[in-house]
């Protein structure tokens, strides 16, 4: 008899599961149900389209042809309420119940609210679907002022998309530094001047206490905690994402920040897996549960997870993740876990060129280049491995590095 598959999400990690598990299980039947209202699109690139520098066309990686041609399932507009891990059931809010034998969640993330006075204002956009950058995109086209509040890898997208669309920009921030968790002062400096040289203007030891509206309940101006006033019609918001557990709640699946699976990303359930942002997965390089909330990691849990669910055991997950940043003259990539780690070596060479590694265990785990992209792949095959670099901090960041710099056992792996 063949096997049903349901995957919730059809994200990059729920689309590249069924293309897998099509391969895999010839015969299967599969469904994918997604709340949104359109294929599989690249959500990488929307940030792009919101800029108005490409158009809708290329965003799409789907179409519903392609569920056709591979005789999938593809319900759109499908927004799953319930599970049933007994019943082997999935129950969509119009009521309609789904049967499977085998279950992949893969449902990714929500951005996270900012909990202050006016927050819903009319303006005031957070960042996550292609209709997100719909309405940024033409909102932005008609707006005068921003205020971008955020200080990672999406609030930088925010802050590129004011600049590119020539509006001016404040960007408020925390601490002293953009991404400071995983930058220093010096590495976020590159970062800072880019941004002034874009017109963008980071503001520091700053967020917002609340948000002044007019009549209409339009935001008009950020005030922050310091009680200086920005005045803004278009205000963006990366705070960090909510990850979407509230339907695992009333079962037995356990989560905590998301969704914890085993290497072969599956959850304590025997027939119920999970892949992609929603995933605190067991890291076999870091040694630890670790979450990722990148494209490449996405793809790669999705494709794992739908091997393991047609044969449990077949290939577990081990890879480093990366993640890189376009908007400006130079290069910037941040690779594994760079804000993890007790330990971490830095090096700055030119105005625009910088690289920090984070170390756990004598061992690097993550870090983030500026400037010189090339030693990349050097330090991911050096986390991969796992090679022991103790006592060898400062040969890592020689601006030349090579892997035969590295002294005994280091060297030869
Ligand atoms: C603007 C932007 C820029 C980014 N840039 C980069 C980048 O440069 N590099 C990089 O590596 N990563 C980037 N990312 C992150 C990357 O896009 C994500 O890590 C990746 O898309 C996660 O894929 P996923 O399939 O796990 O989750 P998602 O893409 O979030 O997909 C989950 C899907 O499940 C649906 N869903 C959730 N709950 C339900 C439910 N109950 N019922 C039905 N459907 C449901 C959601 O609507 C969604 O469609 C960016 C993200 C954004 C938003």
């Amino acid at each position: 008899m063949s096997q049903s598959y349901v995957i919730v999400g059809d994200g990059i990690a729920g689309a590249s599961a069924a293309e897998t598990l099509r391969e895999e299980d010839p015969e299967a039947d599969i469904t994918i149900l997604t709340d949104e209202g359109e294929a599989l699109y690249n959500r990488i690139l929307i940030k792009e389209f919101a800029k108005g520098k490409l158009p809708e066309a290329p965003i799409s990686i789907h179409d519903e042809s392609w569920y056709d041609d591979r005789d999938v399932d593809l319900e759109l507009n499908t927004l799953v309420t319930n599970i049933d891990p007994d019943a082997h059931t999935v129950t969509a809010h119009d009521g309609t119940e789904y049967e499977y034998d085998k279950l992949l969640l893969a449902i990714g993330g929500t951005p996270t609210q900012l909990p202050v006075e006016n927050s819903d204002a009319e303006g005031i956009h957070h960042f996550w679907t292609f209709q997100d950058a719909r309405n940024i995109k033409e909102h932005m086209e008609q707006a005068e002022n921003s205020v971008v509040i955020g200080a990672g890898l999406l609030g930088i997208d925010l802050a590129a998309i004011t600049a590119a669309q020539d509006v001016e920009g404040k960007y408020l921030m925390r601490g002293k530094a953009w991404w400071r968790y995983a930058l220093s002062q010096d590495g976020a400096e590159i970062i800072h001047n880019a941004l002034r040289e874009r017109n963008v203007e980071p503001v520091f030891d700053s967020g917002v206490d609340h948000f002044e509206v007019d009549d209409e309940d339009r935001v008009t101006t950020a005030v922050d905690p310091n009680g200086d006033r920005y005045d803004a019609d278009f205000v963006g918001i990366a705070i960090g994402l909510n990850f979407n557990t509230e339907i695992l709640q009333g079962t037995d699946i356990e989560y905590d920040n998301g969704i914890y699976v085993d290497e072969y990303m599956r959850t304590n359930h025997d027939d119920i897996f999970a892949a992609g942002d929603i995933t605190e997965f067991h890291d076999l390089i870091l040694g630890e549960r670790a979450q990722n909330g990148a494209w490449g990691s996405a793809k790669e849990q999705g494709t794992i997870a739908a091997k393991n669910m047609v044969d449990y055991g077949t290939e577990e997950f081990r890879w480093v993740s990366s993640y890189s940043i376009t908007h400006f003259d130079f290069p910037f990539l941040s690779f594994g876990h760079p804000t993890l780690g007790d330990d971490h070596v830095e090096a700055k060479y030119s105005d625009t060129e910088w690289r920090r590694l984070a170390i756990k265990d004598g061992k690097i785990v993550g870090g983030v280049l500026i400037g010189d992209l090339s030693p990349q792949t050097k330090y991911k095959k050096l986390m991969r491995e796992q090679v022991d670099i103790s006592g060898q901090k400062d040969t890592l960041v020689k601006q030349d590095f090579e892997l035969e710099d590295l002294e005994g056992a280091a060297a030869e792996q």
